[in-house]
């Protein structure tokens, strides 16, 4: 059995597939009492369609849900396809072979013992990426391991868990220092205590159960169970739901629609603790993608807007040389929070438009039949008069096409338009944004894929996240709160 030939690498190589008459593959939207979907690692896999000429083929299929390349998890089903009761046992046999090695329990006991440790006992192993118990020295005496690991090492596990994969020549994925310090400020200037944070990378180790579950944020799967959604749920609804804000970054390769699904079955949890008269209020959230996924992501979250930052990776291979030689980097942010409530640094080349309402990009340059900032990577872009919007600056009004493009496209192009930007003038393979989000989807792919499959529950300032539940713990995992939380 095989899935069908272009079939998941399509999945893959969309990214924001969907635009109705094309062809790819479509996700399938549970429409009435879902039938549960089989199982990967990954936990419930997704219903998929293959479309060709915007025809559904008959036959339906599930594959996993986060892993766009069956390198990582190569789970294919047919819709219709019964399998023996040898065959359910393998699978569930593979399933649990692909757990993590410690359980979430097991990871919060090791840290308890861990931070009781005296400094000079506290080990952190950079081949395993692990935390070492004295017990555990033994094994790791041939790896490099890092000592004295404090506890102000222990609450920014990304600078732990940094070296190695620095190490892998393309491994870098963090925010550059400059961008992770502008949304720790701008979370705080917001007023927001505190931050849900989808998609954190192997920080199991090192964070409670109040404060850490393993989630696949395109299934909306809590690997936990029933007790890790109700420590999610009381995250999003204490305090009635306020100072809080859902932050994440998805893998680029990710399909938007299964995200979309999930985000609202975050906000709708977080609705149920509202009251009555704030049912208009929105969950705010910062969801970190590429530019040319708007209309993708504004099609789901009509109140959605994009903000013109750039989001900063380090070494990531997502840059690209602008002419002044400063990184132009795709990465935006999407945001239901008024945008006139957003100040974008100056010293990073932001300015204030007072027509807009709103910081933009330096070129970004008001266009007064626009009535708008246009530009959307950050370049000055111009007014076509024929199409009447504003294009790239490298584009020309085709007189064939009716519309502009750029200087070398074929004239019988596709009338579909793009399956990533969603442009007319030409088709995915020949996408100028798809070298980009390809690029960076390998680039990151490793690490995403871990990253997606984690949620996180962080305060903003130091301040203690789950007050009520605190008074309930054993002294000794009070201590562990404080620790991390103040
Ligand atoms: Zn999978
Ligand atoms: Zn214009
Ligand atoms: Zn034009
Ligand atoms: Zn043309």
């Amino acid at each position: 059995m095989a899935a069908p030939k272009d079939g998941l690498e399509a999945v893959e190589a969309e990214g924001s597939a969907g635009l109705r008459g094309t062809s790819g593959i479509e996700l399938v939207l549970p429409s009435g009492p879902a039938v549960p979907a089989p199982l990967c690692p990954h936990g419930p896999t997704l219903l998929f369609v293959k479309v060709t000429q915007g025809k559904e083929e008959a036959r339906r299929f599930y594959a996993c849900s986060a892993c766009r390349d069956r390198k990582d998890c190569n789970f294919f089903q047919w819709e219709d396809e019964k399998l023996s009761g040898a065959r359910l046992a393998a699978r569930e046999a593979h399933n649990r072979r692909c757990q993590p090695p410690l359980s979430r329990r097991q990871c919060v006991e090791r840290y308890l013992k861990f931070i009781e440790l005296p400094l000079t006992q506290r080990k952190f192993c950079q081949r395993c990426q692990q935390l070492l118990l004295p017990d555990d020295w033994g094994q790791h005496s041939e790896h490099q391991v890092l000592g004295d690991v404090s506890i102000t090492q222990l609450r920014k596990p990304s600078q732990l868990l940094y070296p190695l994969e620095n190490k892998k020549t393309y491994a870098q994925y963090l925010f550059a220092d400059r961008s992770c310090q502008f949304l720790v400020d701008l979370l705080s200037t917001l007023g927001f205590r505190r931050v849900l944070c989808v998609g954190t990378p192997r920080y199991s180790q090192f964070y409670m159960e109040d404060s850490f579950c393993h989630y696949n944020m395109f299934n909306h799967h809590f690997f936990d169970g029933k007790t890790a959604l109700e420590v999610c749920r009381a995250f999003l609804q204490e305090d009635k739901g306020k100072g809080v804000i859902m932050v994440t970054d998805p893998p680029f390769g990710g399909l938007v629609e299964p995200l979309a699904v999930t985000f609202k079955k975050l906000i709708a949890m977080w609705k149920e603790g509202q009251s009555q008269d704030d049912s208009d209020k929105e969950l705010p959230i910062f969801w970190i993608f590429p530019y040319f996924f708007e209309s993708r992501i504004c099609q789901f979250f009509p109140s959605f807007r994009m903000l013109d930052y750039q989001v900063d990776y380090d070494n990531h291979a997502l840059y690209k040389h602008g002419k002044t030689g400063r990184k132009q980097s795709p990465v935006r942010i999407f945001t239901n929070i008024p945008l006139n409530k957003i100040i974008l640094p100056t010293e990073e080349g932001y300015r204030f438009c007072s027509l807009c309402q709103r910081y933009v990009s330096l070129e970004n340059q008001h266009c007064e039949h626009c009535n708008s900032c246009p530009s959307k990577d950050g370049r000055k872009w111009n007014h076509c008069f024929l199409c009447k919007k504003c294009v790239k600056p490298s584009w020309i009004h085709c007189s064939i096409c009716n519309h502009c493009a750029v200087p070398d496209h074929s004239c019988q192009g596709p009338k579909d338009g793009c399956f990533i930007c969603g442009e007319l003038d030409h088709k995915r393979s020949a996408c100028p944004n798809i070298a980009t989000s390809k690029r960076a989807n390998k680039a990151v792919r490793k690490q995403k894929q871990r990253k997606s499959n984690k949620m996180k529950m962080e305060t903003t300032k130091g301040q203690s996240m789950n007050h009520t539940s605190a008074t309930r713990r054993k002294k000794r995992r009070e201590r562990a709160h404080q620790y991390l939380c103040s």
